[in-house]
């Protein structure tokens, strides 16, 4: 296609593409960013509201620009699924606020996994989930607490800016950078550049939509749901360097990513990264937040032209082609014992779906300490890794993280577990996720003892697929569904879904859902089925 049927086109729709002309806001959220650069909300919030209170926050800051920094109202208890979608979003409100910490890389010292646990314990009533993109959430969080949060944070390094919002995310990394034996090169100064470069500049604040990206070696992250990532490849000629991934994403139009075809070396991800984020800022579509994410242009222009732009007017230069490398079996979870690079080990763990605590963060973080390691690591499947471990101290932390409900051997159902916040938590929640999955894993371990393979169950409360519904074994989607006339919480089965060799969206049967408290009965007979019918090899996915 060339460009100018593409500019014709668009001009046509008025997507509300800024490199087409079309800069007035097309709907509130857009207004509400041309107003005033989301990032300035931390000076009132510092200056204003710290002092006055909750009821003093002005509602285009409190629901709009406050995710800019971390910051969430949390779903007021005591209203179900049947509420959400017909009351307003502010009748489900809560004046306390979820606060999201960004881990770039899901990298932490000793000290920055201390501080995080000190403000769980001190203003967030002792809560911490590890999310599935590497961040530590925190709840119950007043507005009058954010300043000495911020300040306990930066005193380590750590920061919530752009930890939410249309910007760029949290940058996902591979949880053993720098010590795998089987990474040929560390992503960390790509990741450190672009977080130090790019998080927090205004230019880059108002982008169209969420923007999720990751870079890593290894096939340790979900790349095909990021709007960009970069995986490790060797070019024949370069040697080793990283394959480009766009437009990925679930939600409600789930789409993986494709390959952009080249090959960019570590030096060069920066500037790509760059690229590609002013490519989606200027020519992503405002128009619909529904239509916003980076994967419908990339879907809309196909692979060859977001490849021009983004080499014509952004890189100014070609990149190098790379033919499609070869494809890692599945994803890894980094989950138990190995051995490091350097012959230190390092010790994968799994807590249930995320859910640890601020004490319980603080236990980890002396359980390294007392064992010579400085560095943990969280994990886009909601793990815990601590590194640099002796050969000597690897039984006992082990044991330590093991007296902590955290394992490194753990069952594969705790192992392939996953949920996003639900419920407890989320205003757009229809059911219960963290706790559900939860009673879920603790059924099957006892029900399906000779599982013997992780099967990735992701729980998820809605249909925005926070914990990635399309791309597990078996995804759910919460709902209401109907049980002898009555609605009551469920989910709708996504079956079959993968990454990597068995990248792919999952099977949404019709009329294929489960009462949440059937959940377990129907996993086990799932699974059952699967143990029973599977020939040599045969994944579940398959
Ligand atoms: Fe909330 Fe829905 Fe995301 Fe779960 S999937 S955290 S319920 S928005």
């Amino acid at each position: 296609m060339t460009t100018s049927s593409v500019r014709s086109r668009h001009n046509a729709k008025g997507q509300g593409q800024w490199a087409l002309g079309h800069t007035e806001p097309l709907n509130p959220n857009e207004q509400q960013k041309k107003d005033d650069n989301p990032l300035n909300v931390r000076a009132r919030i510092e200056n204003i509201y710290a002092h006055r209170g909750f009821a003093s926050i002005d509602p285009a800051d409190l629901r709009g620009r406050f995710r800019w920094w971390g910051l969430y109202t949390q779903r007021k208890p005591g209203f179900d699924g049947t509420h959400t979608g017909v009351m307003e979003p502010e009748d489900l409100e809560d004046e306390f606020f979820m606060l999201r910490v960004r881990i770039d890389g899901g990298q932490l010292s000793v000290e920055q996994l201390r501080a995080i646990a000190e403000i769980s314990r001190l203003y967030g009533r002792d809560t911490a989930d590890i999310t599935d993109r590497q961040n530590i959430q925190l709840h119950w969080i007043r507005v009058e607490d954010v300043p000495d949060i911020w300040r306990r944070l930066e005193e380590v390094g750590l920061s919530t800016q752009e930890a939410c919002g249309d910007c760029p995310r949290v940058v996902l990394g591979s949880p053993v950078a720098g010590v795998s034996a089987d990474e040929l090169i560390d992503a960390t100064p790509a990741i450190d550049e672009i977080t130090s470069r790019f998080i927090g500049d205004q230019s880059l604040s108002n982008l169209p939509r969420k923007y999720k990206s990751g870079i890593s070696w290894l096939p340790d992250l979900p790349y095909e749901t990021n709007d960009l990532s970069f995986l490790g490849a060797v070019h024949p000629i370069h040697g080793p360097g990283y394959d480009v991934w766009v437009g990925g994403g679930l939600s409600t139009n789930p789409m993986l990513a494709k390959r952009l075809g080249t090959w960019v070396s570590l030096e060069d991800v920066p500037d790509v990264w760059h690229a590609v984020t002013q490519l989606f800022r200027d020519y992503g579509f405002r128009r619909l937040r529904t239509r916003a994410r980076l994967k419908f242009l990339v879907a809309d222009w196909g692979i060859e032209r977001f490849r021009e732009v983004l080499e014509n007017e952004y890189l100014k230069r070609k990149l190098d082609d790379l033919d499609e490398p070869a494809v890692a079996p599945a994803l890894i979870d980094h989950v138990g014992v190995h051995r490091q690079a350097d012959g230190r080990y390092f010790v994968g763990a799994a807590p249930v779906v995320g859910r640890v605590t601020g004490t319980v963060l603080h236990q980890v973080a002396e359980l390294a300490a007392r064992h010579g390691s400085d560095r943990v690591r969280t994990t886009p499947g909601q793990k815990l890794l601590i590194l640099d471990i002796a050969e000597s101290d690897v039984d006992a932390i082990v044991e330590g993280l093991r007296e902590l409900g955290l394992h490194a051997d753990p069952s594969p159902w705790r192992r392939g577990t996953m949920a996003c916040t639900g419920i407890e938590f989320c205003k757009l929640a229809l059911v219960d996720t963290k706790e559900r999955a939860r009673e879920t894993v603790l059924q099957l371990e006892k029900r399906v003892p000779d599982m013997d393979t992780p099967l990735a169950i992701h729980v998820n409360g809605c249909p925005n697929a926070c914990a990635r519904t399309q791309t597990a074994d078996i995804g759910l989607k919460g709902q209401l569904v109907l049980v002898d006339g009555k609605r009551v919480e469920g989910f709708q089965v996504h079956l079959g879904g993968g990454h990597a060799l068995h990248a792919g969206l999952g099977r949404k049967l019709r009329g294929h859902k489960v009462a949440a408290t059937e959940l377990a009965d129907y996993v086990e007979r799932l699974s059952r089925r699967y143990l029973d019918e599977r020939t040599d090899g045969e994944v579940f996915a398959a």
